[in-house]
């Protein structure tokens, strides 16, 4: 069974370890560098990256994930995908910088801030995974404004990428742990 690290230091590192389960891998929760040894893959969870951040610096993770991400796939989910980008706004704050992408914090506005909607994925996500729609719960997500030339959009919402693909990392503005479908994870557990 694959091993995979859920970044447990703040946010939804509960919901992403269960569907981890559901999916079939082994989730271990990583609050300290020494428990990345073994593990094949890491996800980088929901929340509030500023605070993240904070949490990450006082730990002494940044350096240890990085270095992780040199070898092993990441998959950052809302303010997990604002810790993977290389350029974050409003406002800017430092990063893990491990996809070329630039993300604008809480970029949906008021009007959208947090809701729950249907998007159809790109064929590819379909290819790789099973056809269908999915499910996307926004909660004050940043919007993806830019990707770098080797990425894949996986799915787009209103026109904006709202799941990326970089080599081996993945990155999703949405909370796929949060719906019953299983796929992004899947998706994600297949790169491992
Ligand atoms: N708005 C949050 C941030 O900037 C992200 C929200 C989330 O992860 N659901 O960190």
């Amino acid at each position: 069974m694959k091993k995979v690290g859920v970044l447990s230091l703040q946010g939804d590192f509960a919901a992403h370890g269960a569907a981890l389960q559901r999916a079939g891998a082994e989730p271990v929760y990583v609050r300290h560098a020494d428990e990345l040894a073994g593990l094949d893959g890491l996800v980088i969870p929901g929340g509030e990256s500023t605070t993240m951040l904070k949490l990450l610096r006082y730990d002494g993770l940044m350096e240890p994930l990085a270095e992780f991400a040199r070898r092993k796939p990441v998959f950052g989910t809302c303010a997990g995908a604002i810790l993977m980008a290389t350029e974050v706004s409003a406002p800017a704050q430092e990063s893990l910088g491990l996809m070329d992408m630039a993300v604008e914090r809480n970029g949906y506005g008021r009007q959208v801030d947090s809701r729950v909607t249907s998007i159809k994925p790109e064929p590819d996500f379909e290819r790789r995974t099973a056809p269908g729609k999915l499910e996307a719960v926004f909660i004050r997500a940043p919007i993806i404004r830019r990707v770098g030339a080797g990425a894949r959009i996986l799915a787009r919402y209103g026109g904006d990428p709202v799941l990326v693909e970089q080599g081996p990392h993945l990155a999703a503005t949405f909370h796929p742990e949060l719906s019953a479908d299983l796929r992004v994870h899947r998706l994600f557990l297949e790169k491992l």
